[in-house]
């Protein structure tokens, strides 16, 4: 077997600056050790996230002279539209400005007070907008997504017997709607199968439960699908998306994700009703429907993506990139979500930095020191992003404390990945010369975006 390589050539650079570690103390103290804080000019390699940080192609580019800017009825919402519809086979399509914004408009309608909305992992903005709404999220993941070390194909997946369970207690007309995150993007980016999609389904109709798709990585998880599950391997990507989206009445999209674009995200319906009370919200808060909160050219660059993302070689290169970083770890029995998801590597913190408490961050803490080692800027999945108060005040924490460095689409070379994985290592083997953190500042709401964490 030859090396995978990346199936694309470089057209336009941009400069990475590099910063010495004496320099990148003193910038992560002047950020409160928290990544969120930091310039990223003063970032060497950044892994925060893979929202919006997509390359562009030439065609996308293209696509964003071609924009038309007509306020009602542009040429670029219809070719948008159509290329959603054909994906989703879904009849009613919605853009909005980004992936909250959908969520914001969807709760409005079927969230509130007294309901509740069940989910294999919601993630944070979704999590926050369904309890904005005044209802309350339930998590219901397969025990097996709950086990950092134990590999298994489809760690995404929902926990039906609990969906059942859940259902009987709550009473079918509490329950708003099953949202299945695909890939799980909190849980560590693993796939959802379609066996399990078609059974959330079918318990879903037999309620009369509405069922949602929150599609921001639907083309990895449509390759694992391929991949890992039987009866799939000879079928397209696009084929495996019109089966899982069929299930579904209705999804949710960042285009920041698997739509190789830098700003935009929809909402697409089987329900005319629905649709038009998503409408009316979408007037006052985002824009016209026929462009959101978005510019033409920004549709143009959607829609592009949107079938540029589900060509094969992209996905192969895509997938084995990252598995390629969990090789590197197991060599040094490095503590990782195992296998690894579709965009990112999510090293498992708790076993990692196990001399700090939870109540410490180990998370946070080894999310500076990738930093401080090597300029890497990553995200704390743990009690900083998820953590709650209890009544005494003590901190109540999610299931897992991880940190994801999540790859931006067709950014990085394979040198920049290498050189990650030793940055890793060498945070690895001085671990123990990192202590706890305490929170200094946070906001009521997603207070990752903005806590300040000083040294204990
Ligand atoms: C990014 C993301 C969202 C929110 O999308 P934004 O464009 O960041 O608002 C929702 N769900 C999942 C799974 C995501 O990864």
């Amino acid at each position: 077997m030859k090396t995978i390589i990346e199936p694309f050539r470089i057209k336009s650079v941009e400069p990475i600056y590099f910063t010495s570690r004496q320099q990148r103390e003193g910038l992560l103290q002047k950020a409160h050790y928290n990544p969120f804080l930091l310039n990223a000019r003063d970032v060497i390699i950044d892994l925060l996230t893979d929202s919006g940080t997509s390359a562009m192609s030439s065609e996308q580019w293209a696509g964003i002279m071609r924009g038309d800017e007509s306020y009602a009825g542009s040429e670029s919402f219809f070719r948008f539209e159509k290329v959603i519809k054909d994906l989703t086979g879904m009849p009613y399509v919605i853009p909005t400005h980004q992936g909250r914004a959908s969520e914001k408009i969807l709760f409005t309608v079927i969230g509130g007070e007294g309901k509740c909305v069940i989910s294999n992992t919601l993630f944070d903005t979704t999590r926050a907008n369904v309890e904005f709404s005044g209802a309350e999220g339930i998590d219901l993941l397969c025990p097996e997504g709950k086990i950092p070390a134990i590999p298994a194909s489809f760690k995404g997946n929902m926990d039906t017997a609990a969906l059942s369970r859940v259902i009987e207690e709550r009473t079918p007309a509490s329950i708003a709607m099953v949202m299945i995150t695909v890939t799980n993007n909190s849980g560590g980016g693993q796939p959802v199968s379609m066996a399990n999609i078609r059974e959330v389904s079918r318990i879903c109709k037999q309620h009369g439960i509405l069922m949602f798709i929150d599609a921001c990585r639907f083309a990895e998880n449509c390759y694992f699908i391929k991949e890992r599950e039987e009866g799939y391997a000879h079928t397209t990507i696009a084929n495996i998306a019109k089966e899982l989206f069929s299930y579904a009445d209705g999804c949710t999209m960042s285009a920041k994700k698997d739509a190789f674009a830098n700003i935009g995200g929809f909402i697409a319906l089987k329900d005319e009703t629905i649709t038009e009370q998503c409408r009316n919200l979408l007037i006052i808060t985002e824009g016209f429907p026929t462009y959101g909160g978005l510019a033409g050219r920004d549709l143009e660059a959607i829609a592009i993506g949107l079938q540029e993302i589900m060509e094969e070689g992209y996905l192969k290169y895509r997938i084995r990139s990252i598995a390629y970083i969990g090789e590197k770890l197991d060599e040094y029995g490095i503590p990782y979500i195992k296998p690894t998801g579709g965009h990112a590597v999510y090293l498992d913190a708790k076993a990692f930095m196990d001399h700090i408490p939870v109540h410490e961050y180990p998370g946070q803490v080894l999310s500076s020191a990738l930093y401080l080692e090597g300029g890497i800027r990553s995200v704390e999945i743990g009690s900083v992003m998820f953590g709650k108060y209890g009544t005494d005040g003590s901190l109540i924490s999610p299931p897992m404390e991880l940190v994801r460095l999540a790859f931006p689409r067709r950014v990085y070379t394979q040198s920049h990945i290498d050189y990650v994985a030793e940055v890793i290592v060498e945070v690895y083997k001085r671990r123990k010369e990192y202590g706890g953190l305490k929170i200094t500042y946070e906001s009521p709401m997603l207070r990752h975006f903005t806590a300040q964490f000083e040294l204990i």
